[in-house]
């Protein structure tokens, strides 16, 4: 490649979006990070004079498909095409009990985590150059094979269809040598994965960074791990 890697993260104001910015930076990307309040993500700000002219900070929600239109809008005045699209934004929403699942949980879980993916990867479709990667944060809690217990459903019905996405954007994109992945960054210390979580998102980002680079034609569709061991559907 003769210019530097384009990469877009969404969801990188904190948590593993703020760790694949920052990595992502150190490798020599051109790096659009976007978040819901970018005048609010002081990490990020503080990443911007590090890197003079390779850190660009765009606004989406990616729950809100006008949002989505307008990023699709502003970017060619960052960036002149994409290598790699980490679509990392996700909602979880905890505490949930059957017999109380409120209906706005799932609404929030599916536009977030599944169907905001679709509708961002459509979206910027035109500027992802050939060979790109497409990479959605998936879950092993949005594994049906491995289910384990009833458990967070609207996070887990929303991944489970994020994966759905995964493979479909996989066949869409598969003539243009894009490969798309669904990726399970392992438990990590986030706000999320909470503090005593397995992994610190150093670990989890290098680590997928390293199969999202080694990825090839034949993987594109699949449910990888953050080792890049297959993952249960
Ligand atoms: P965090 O909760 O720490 O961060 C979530 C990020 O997503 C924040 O930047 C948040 O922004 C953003 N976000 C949420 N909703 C929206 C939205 N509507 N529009 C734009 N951004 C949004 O999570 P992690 O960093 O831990 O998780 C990153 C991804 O990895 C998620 O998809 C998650 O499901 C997945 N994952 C994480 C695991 C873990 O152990 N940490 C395990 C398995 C999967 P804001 O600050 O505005 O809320």
């Amino acid at each position: 490649m003769s210019h530097p890697r384009r990469s877009l993260v969404t969801g990188a104001n904190r948590g593993l979006g703020l760790e694949f910015a920052q990595q992502l930076l150190e490798r020599g990307d051109h790096v659009v990070a976007t978040c819901r309040q970018p005048g609010r993500a002081s990490a990020l700000n503080g990443l911007v004079g590090e890197y003079p002219g390779r850190l660009h900070m765009l606004p989406l929600n990616i729950a809100d498909p006008r949002s989505i239109a307008e990023l699709a809008r502003e970017l060619p005045l960052v960036c002149d095409g994409l290598d790699l699209l980490v679509n990392n934004a996700g909602v979880l929403h905890s505490g949930e009990r059957f017999g109380s699942v409120p209906p706005a949980n799932l609404d929030d879980s599916f536009r977030t985590n599944a169907s905001g993916p679709l509708l961002l990867t459509q979206a910027l479709a035109p500027v992802l150059a050939e060979g790109a990667r497409v990479v959605n944060l998936s879950s092993s809690w949005g594994s049906v094979s491995e289910l384990e217990a009833f458990r967070t459903p609207s996070y887990a019905i929303s991944k489970a269809a994020q994966n759905m996405v995964t493979a479909l954007l996989a066949k869409a994109l598969g003539e243009r040598g894009i490969v798309v992945l669904a990726m399970n960054p392992g438990w990590v210390q986030t706000d999320m994965g909470g503090a005593h979580a397995e992994l610190t998102p150093s670990e989890s980002v290098a680590g997928m960074l390293k199969v999202i680079e080694t990825a090839g034609a034949d993987d594109s569709g699949r449910f990888l791990d953050w080792r890049g061991r297959p993952a249960p559907w």
